[in-house]
């Protein structure tokens, strides 16, 4: 039984007041909050556990390494990923893809190839791959996003072919919620020889995964939308793949013997964790995989499903608003517009009610182009969040519209 009311219990920053107002977070899809566990964990490592990993032999470095690499397993089996060596700890999403970008792009793309966007590329899958196509002559072409936020697969087949080296897709919209058909990207990327590159940054946090069903050649995540610290998050790749590809970072854990002119590499996943890496983050996630293994991501999945629906469902009745990204299909996260009010005006006034909510371009500005707006405002749901935290802000909307609406009509 998925009980909400005892799982806000974990999240300490929950109790915190806003003024005089309760605290009603809705900005998941940006960071979420870290339950007691994740918490626990930092300190523990710190208090006594904290040691460099890998190179020392005395008792703290065999601790710190052994939870380190527990930590490594936890998130390879959470994701589904079908071999551990290929799970490469990152500063997050945004490095994972610079990764790929750098180590494999840069090796790999000619003049005439093409990477496969999507329109709605976070520009942390967009900008790296701007940067590898200027430094081989490769050129990026984009998979359009239909009217009701969904990807057009027809034109994606029509866009891919032997020319292609790389599809690379969101797994979930972080602007529109829509769930992309990775899987079926994956399959039209190997008919024609190419690679798969899934952005999971919103998909990991909400969605029960499995990398091998997936199909992907490398998957990107963030620890800190996923209950986790910050400073850490993974890239898995295909260890063929990886084992083909240049380092990105030299220094470190990522040598096996250096001379004055050359190196050669360590086994993976060390190649590509160069210097001290972000030890007491990653046995954090750790934990956060464990706290979401624990409430079973099926669960937390299903609770978020009925609470999107419920709030997309609801913030369509307020008048002249317009709501962003597909009917079905999609997680719990809503965009969206009021004629009236600015977004920014919009989140501040929320902010007063004590209501976190988004708004600006959401690190997306191509896709904010195709809709035709400049920002919208962004409520983003995550386990610990309830109906009647829906009904707040649906209430306080409707309160700004009437506000401003009595100004501009
Ligand atoms: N991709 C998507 C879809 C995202 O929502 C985000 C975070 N907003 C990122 C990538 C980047 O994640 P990070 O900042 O943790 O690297």
């Amino acid at each position: 039984m998925y009980d909400v009311n005892e799982i806000r219990k974990d999240f300490p920053i929950l109790e915190r007041r806003i003024g005089e107002r309760r605290l009603i977070y809705l900005d998941n899809a940006a960071t979420s909050q870290k339950p007691r566990q994740v918490l626990d964990a930092l300190d523990e490592h710190y208090e006594a556990h904290n040691a460099n990993i890998h190179r020392a032999v005395h008792r703290l470095a065999e601790e710190a390494t052994a939870a380190y690499e527990a930590s490594r397993e936890k998130v390879a089996s959470f994701l589904g990923a079908p071999d551990a060596r290929g799970l490469i700890f990152t500063r997050g999403t945004t490095e994972a893809m610079n990764l790929v970008a750098y180590a494999w792009g840069r090796r790999s793309l000619r003049e005439g190839d093409e990477v496969v966007l999507t329109e709605a590329e976070h520009h942390s899958n967009l900008v790296p791959w701007q940067l590898a196509a200027q430094a081989t002559g490769a050129r990026l072409r984009f998979i359009p996003i239909r009217e009701d936020g969904t990807l057009d697969m027809e034109e994606a087949e029509r866009l891919v072919g032997p020319q292609t080296k790389m599809i690379g897709c969101i797994h979930v919209s972080n602007v529109l919620g829509t769930i992309n058909p990775v899987d079926e990207l994956a399959e039209l990327a190997h008919s024609v020889g190419a690679l798969m590159l899934v952005d999971g940054a919103q998909s990991a946090p909400h969605i029960p995964l499995d990398l091998a069903a997936l199909g992907c050649d490398f998957f990107a995540c963030s620890g800190h939308k996923m209950v986790g610290p910050t400073g850490i998050g993974v890239l898995w790749g295909r260890p063929e793949m990886l084992e083909e590809m240049d380092p990105f970072l030299g220094g470190g854990e990522m040598i096996r013997e250096v001379y004055p002119d050359h190196s050669t590499w360590n086994d993976l996943p060390y190649k590509f964790e160069a210097g001290t890496m972000s030890i007491a983050q990653a046995i954090g996630l750790g934990a956060a995989v464990d706290y979401l293994n624990g409430l079973g991501m099926e669960s937390i999945w299903e609770h978020e499903r009925r609470l999107g629906e419920y709030a997309y469902e609801k913030i369509r009745e307020v008048e002249g608003i317009t709501v962003y990204g597909p009917e079905k299909n999609r997680t719990g996260l809503v965009s969206f517009i009021l004629p009236e009010v600015h977004p920014h005006d919009l989140s501040q006034i929320l902010d007063q009610e004590g209501i976190a909510i988004r708004s600006g371009h959401h690190c997306a500005q191509p896709l904010m182009r195709r809709l035709g707006v400049t920002a919208t405002a962004r409520a983003s749901f995550y386990l610990y969040n309830t109906e009647e935290e829906v009904d707040m802000l649906v209430g306080a909307v409707e309160r700004s519209r009437e506000f401003f609406g009595a100004f501009t009509s």
